[in-house]
């Protein structure tokens, strides 16, 4: 049995970079980008006006007052999307909108609020500085900057930037295929309504939902018996995925033989057991470089296995850095009790308070109460040396959703 530093450390020491495949924009949002993005052009390309108003030569305005108003020659309308066509000269002004092109000889834009229109004319009440309400060319973005750099998670912003940039296609770390099989002679497909003595075969589900919700592509093979021939002949169809996981059958019962399997056909072991609870039997191996994880078959073991080691090792083969969910300092609700020699991961509702969070456990926490996951928006991860919890010390929370609510936020 190894503690899970260890475990993790093992796991993240076999983790290979996928390649990376053209994406089309809005499938490569939330991936991580192979390439560093240059601009091809200025953005914006010319000066244009930031405001709805009249481009002006800031001279003219010189000693404008709102009782003392400078009159102005009204030349021509620039729409956003047309170009000016005339120059504004000494005394005049042209009326433009928000974005439109700034013509010749103006260098200021004077908002309309600041103005009265007059027929022709139109009186300026306010003094302005040359460059007032322009966006200069580059401003924003230069021609040949790198705008974006490999590497990075593309956010909403990123995908903004990139389209401004006409990138409709980018080089994005491909998703990884995760093949899941399922394993247990009680389980029945989802559509079968259980016998006596079987189960509907959850975990196939909840590991898919966890594949997709980090990104990779999960691929259902299935349930597989208890059986070593069985079981030889679905891991052999699962080599051709990128990740293999497996669930159930990795314990120390009598027909518990996926750790048997993974022994004779994979070439390699990493370990077995981990001092953790839930989600002590998991193994750790691969099949012809593939990448195996034995997970347990308890409902809550699966999921919280999957959160501690598979889900870092699918964010990182996708390029990703930040792969650890964000943990905090919370409250502990309660006083909990835990043997000493395992790491604990409970399932617990933080909330986030005036100026703390607090964190209660969701009620029983067996490994076969799926219910406690359901609940869930975070762990509290309680190290293999803490025994006791009082009711009000500080606990470590590892958050499994950005968002928390609570008394402070206006419902
Ligand atoms: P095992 O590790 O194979 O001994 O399974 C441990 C427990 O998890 C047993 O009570 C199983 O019935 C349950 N279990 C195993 N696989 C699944 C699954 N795919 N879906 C739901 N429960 C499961
Ligand atoms: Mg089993």
């Amino acid at each position: 049995m190894i503690t899970v530093e260890k475990a993790l450390h093992t796991v993240l020491a076999a983790c290979r970079p996928m390649g990376l495949e053209k994406a089309d924009l809005l499938k490569a949002a939330g991936r991580v980008i192979g390439e560093d993005v240059f601009a091809p052009r200025d953005i914006p390309s010319a000066a244009n006006s930031a405001m709805d108003g009249y481009a002006v030569r800031s001279g003219d305005t010189k000693g404008a007052h709102a009782l003392k108003p400078v009159e102005l020659k009204v030349v021509e309308t620039i729409a956003a999307g047309s170009l000016p066509r005339r120059t504004v000269q000494a005394g005049q002004a042209a009326r433009i909108m928000t974005g439109a092109v700034v013509p010749k000889g103006a260098d200021a834009v004077v908002r309309r609020e600041d103005t009265e229109e007059k027929g022709k004319t139109v009186l300026m009440k306010i003094a302005v500085p040359p460059g007032l309400d322009i966006r200069f060319p580059g401003e924003d973005v230069r021609r040949g900057e790198k705008v974006i750099a490999a590497g990075s998670v593309l956010r909403p912003g990123h995908i903004g930037m990139l389209a401004a940039l006409s990138k409709a296609f980018v080089a994005v770390y491909q998703r990884p295929r995760v093949a899941i099989l399922s394993t247990g002679d009680e389980l029945v497909d989802i559509e079968t309504e259980p016998p006596p003595g079987k189960i509907v075969n959850s975990n196939t589900y909840s590991l898919a939902a966890q594949i997709l919700a980090c990104g990779g592509a999960p691929v259902l093979l299935g349930i597989g018996s208890d059986d070593k021939e069985d079981l030889v002949k679905k891991f052999q169809v699962a080599r051709r995925a990128d990740v293999i996981l497996s669930s159930g059958g990795v314990s120390v019962g009598d027909y518990d033989f996926v750790k048997d399997v993974m022994g004779d056909i994979g070439n390699a072991m990493h370990f077995w057991q981990v001092a953790m609870r839930p989600g002590k039997p998991l193994a750790f191996g691969s099949i012809d470089g593939v990448p195996l994880f034995g997970l347990p078959g308890n409902p809550v073991s699966v999921m919280v296995s999957f959160e501690q080691f598979v889900r870092p090792f699918l964010l990182r083969m996708q390029g990703h850095t930040r792969i650890f969910r964000p943990t905090l300092t919370a409250v502990s609700a309660q006083e909990i009790k835990k043997s000493a020699g395992v790491k604990n991961f409970l399932r617990a509702v933080v909330e986030r308070e005036k100026n703390r969070c607090t964190a209660r456990i969701t009620g029983e926490q067996g490994s076969g109460i799926l219910k406690s996951m359901v609940e869930a928006n975070a762990f509290i991860v309680l190290d293999e040396d803490v025994s006791h919890v009082k009711k009000g010390e500080n606990v470590l929370v590892q958050l499994l959703e950005e968002t928390l609510t609570g008394a402070d936020v206006p419902a």
